[in-house]
């Protein structure tokens, strides 16, 4: 994708961004580093250049903390910041499950009752770019792997 088509591209996104995700991006949420996580886990998505590491602080069954930082498109930050709002404080395995459930529907899956995903829905618009839908998905996957990591 030469720098004219990735622009083109932006702008065209930049059409189905809905103030939500808008707002993620300009005001993100937990974004900055735990003091003392239980676990931490880089993701990179070469395709775009995005980058996102997520930490977490695991208590019990409990998603007691957690904390991004990265660089990257706007669709990957913000679906980042929406996603440690989502989770937090949940119990891991309702983040396990919002894990899934978020993937699914950024593969297109029908089965996704979308109102179990909140806000989370206005980011399906990317489906439209699958190019992109790694953008979105990257903190999610990373997520995953950093639970794993604490052991969750
Ligand atoms: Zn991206």
């Amino acid at each position: 994708m030469t720098q004219e088509d990735y622009r083109r591209q932006e702008a065209e996104l930049d059409d189905l961004y809905r103030d939500i995700i808008l707002d993620h991006y300009r005001h993100p949420r937990h974004r900055g580093h735990l003091e003392s996580p239980d676990a931490t886990h880089e993701g990179l998505n070469p395709l775009c250049g995005d980058e996102v590491t997520v930490e977490v602080k695991v208590n019990g069954m409990k998603l007691a903390d957690i904390g991004y930082t990265g660089s990257g498109c706007s669709i990957s930050q913000s679906s980042a910041s929406m996603m440690t709002e989502a989770v937090e404080g949940k119990s891991v395995a309702e983040a396990r499950r919002l894990i899934s459930d978020f993937t699914a529907m950024m593969r297109g899956g029908e089965d996704i009752d979308p109102d179990s995903l909140g806000d989370l829905e206005a980011l399906s618009g990317v489906r439209q770019f699958p190019v992109r839908i790694k953008c979105a998905t990257l903190a999610w996957h990373t997520l995953d792997e950093a639970l794993n990591a604490a052991g969750a």
